[in-house]
């Protein structure tokens, strides 16, 4: 049988493809992209121009059949996405399973992905951590999520877009509370990559009143609720129940 291979791609700056998954590219009988036009442009900056097949969300279920017919016949192909890492709020997941339920070898060609490279550069905790990735679209069901991570102590690592982020932020801080520290990571390894580092009511000023600050690709990372919080946390709960001890 074949391989599928499971190929990082840059998360903005072309510069950063791994060697190894410039030769797996480009020698694979087959690329499944999740925009083929997209990757059909990436590859052919690096020189490469192999067959392409559209494998998005929607069609993944029935297409991950087909792909995995390919892999038992002995082709070696590759999965990429638009940007970084494939599975990681991307496309992917359904056709690493059905391959490797069918025995096919899967091989990761490790690289970019936003989440990590965000995270190295935070300044957060970084030795246990959450990815949450997209928050839910719906207002309200994006508050109930937040309401159920503002006790978390690791490190929450989201996905955001430009058209909800100031939204979004504004949730943040009715959920966690405005004094909570976090980092919003913009246009990483791109032009105007910037790094906003405080209070998560700080950002929120800092995103509404500069339009530049609402414009690309967003990683937020918020801290975990301190040790300090959980202290007070148990401290309250057991106050409670001494005080529990004399109610009627
Ligand atoms: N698979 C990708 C990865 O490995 O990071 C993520 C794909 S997801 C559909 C796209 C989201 O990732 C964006 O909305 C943004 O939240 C984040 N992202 C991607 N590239 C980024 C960058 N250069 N800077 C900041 N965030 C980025």
């Amino acid at each position: 049988a074949g391989t599928l291979y499971v190929v990082a791609t840059p998360i903005g700056n072309l510069g950063d493809i791994t060697q190894r998954a410039l030769e797996v590219l480009r020698g694979v009988d087959a690329v499944c992209a999740e925009d083929t036009r997209h990757s059909r442009q990436l590859l052919a900056h690096y020189g490469i121009e192999r067959p392409l097949v559209a494998l998005h969300e929607h069609n993944e279920a029935e297409l991950a059949e087909r792909v995995v017919a390919r892999l038992q016949a002995g082709e070696a192909l590759a999965l990429v996405s638009d940007a970084g890492t494939p599975l990681v709020s991307d496309p992917g997941f359904r056709l690493v399973r059905a391959a490797r339920a069918a025995g096919v070898a899967v091989s990761p060609i490790p690289g970019a992905c936003a989440a990590i490279a965000a995270l190295s550069v935070a300044g957060l905790p970084s030795d246990r951590f959450c990815f949450e990735g997209f928050l839910p679209a719906k207002a309200a069901a994006r508050r109930e999520r937040l309401a159920r991570l503002a006790g978390e102590p690791r490190t929450l690592v989201f996905y955001e877009s430009a058209h909800r982020i100031e939204e979004s932020l504004a949730d943040f801080v009715a959920a966690f509370g405005g004094e909570r520290r976090a980092v919003l990571a913009r246009e990483l390894t791109k032009l105007f990559e910037t790094m906003l580092d405080g209070s998560l009511q700080s950002l929120l000023e800092r995103v509404q009143h500069d339009a530049n600050q609402r414009k690309g690709e967003f990683v937020l990372l918020v801290e975990g609720i301190g040790e300090d919080a959980d202290a007070r946390l148990i401290e309250g709960r057991r106050l409670y129940a001494k005080l529990a001890e004399h109610l009627p």
